[in-house]
């Protein structure tokens, strides 16, 4: 497989611009020099408008399930209880997640259904210290309803910790507005810089709330935030994936995000219509206050098929898809059309997916 010319159509790790490679490529600086504080500053400043937030906002050097832990093991002690809303893998491992950490309220839809609100409002009722989502739970292709679930955790005062690993950069995502404590992303999906760190916003009241008397060591996040008030990160960061990230984000900064989401969202839409066409069915089932994913698009695999063989004869032709994550395996397939993506890509896909059915 001749690597250059693969087309990654998967959600994440997504295509890098040569640039953001070049940038990789640059020699090692100091860490704790000025040069690297002014990187810090000015991916963080980035960072906040994409993220829509004045919190305080964390480089993680490490994959998005690093930043969720992070996130759960800095507020959730023992007897703390934590509302897991599931419906798709990742959903599946803040759960899994906050139950190594505290107790867990496990609130779980068949993965691809959508969220019921009424019962989100029923568990957070009853008390608990923080909520759990993904916002877009890329193993399902559904996008859940942040906003609506951002009120109730703050009806209820629990934290609202938000998995936006394949949303931030991609969608609309307003942190502060929608009321997340805690939103995560990966530097590997929307934002199409390498995989390797990870980035979460952090609001006073998650602070606030990280009052147990054991942080976790490596991603204690009150060290995070001390060194970042001063442009850096408590231990040595993935320097060449600082450079990349930097680059990655001065490409959303040209695009802007809102014109970065609409061309998220028209491509997903595309790829949905094009199933649509070919008689194949979407995966999740949505309701009133959900949507399909603009980032993910996950599709039935028609009748006598498996996922796993249209993603097999989508490689033949140098097109890279995903197939169904653990229990979904074989009965989906997923088209990733987040980051830089062009509509030729989406196209292209499109095209050869029609050849491989046939
Ligand atoms: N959350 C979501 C929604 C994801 O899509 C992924 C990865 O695909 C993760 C979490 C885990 O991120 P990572 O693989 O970077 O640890």
């Amino acid at each position: 497989m001749d690597l250059e010319d693969t087309l990654l159509m998967m959600p994440g790790p997504v295509p890098v611009a040569p640039k953001v490679l070049r940038a990789m490529s640059k020699p090692m600086i100091n860490h704790r020099g000025k040069e690297f504080s002014a990187m810090f500053d000015d991916c963080t400043a980035m960072l906040k408008e994409i993220f829509q937030t004045q919190n305080d906002l964390m480089i993680v050097s490490g994959s998005g399930t690093a930043s969720m832990e992070a996130a759960i093991g800095c507020t959730i002690d023992k007897d703390d209880k934590v509302v897991a809303i599931e419906n798709g893998k990742f959903g599946e491992r803040f759960k899994d997640i906050a139950a190594r950490y505290g107790q867990v309220v496990p609130l779980e839809f068949e993965w691809g259904q959508s969220v019921d609100l009424d019962l989100v409002e029923e568990k957070l009722a009853e008390g608990a210290k923080a909520v759990t989502m993904v916002h877009n739970e890329t193993s399902a292709g559904i996008r859940n309803p942040a906003p609506e679930v951002g009120k109730l955790a703050k009806k209820y005062d629990a934290l609202f910790i938000m998995d936006g690993v394949t949303s931030i950069g991609g969608d609309d995502v307003k942190v502060d507005e929608w009321g997340v404590d805690i939103a995560v992303v990966g530097s590997q999906k929307c934002v199409a810089a390498p995989p390797g760190l990870s980035m979460l916003s952090v609001s006073e009241r998650a602070f606030d709330a990280m009052t147990k008397e054991n942080l976790p060591y490596y991603l204690d996040l009150k060290a995070y935030k001390k060194s970042a008030d001063k442009s850096q990160t408590p231990y040595t960061p993935a320097v060449p994936l600082f450079f990349g990230l930097q680059e990655a984000l001065k490409i959303v900064m040209d695009e802007g995000m809102e014109a970065r989401a609409k061309r998220q969202a028209t491509g997903a839409a595309a790829i949905r219509a094009a199933m649509d066409a070919m008689g194949i069915e979407m995966f999740p089932q949505l309701n009133e206050v959900s949507g399909y994913s603009n980032t993910v698009s996950a599709m039935k695999a028609p009748e006598g098929v498996s996922g796993n063989d249209i993603k097999s004869g989508m490689m033949d032709k140098g097109i890279i898809i995903a197939g169904g994550q653990n229990r979904l395996s074989g009965q989906i397939f997923r088209i990733g059309s987040m980051g830089n993506v062009a509509p030729k890509d989406i196209m292209l896909t499109i095209q050869e997916l029609e050849l491989v059915l046939k």
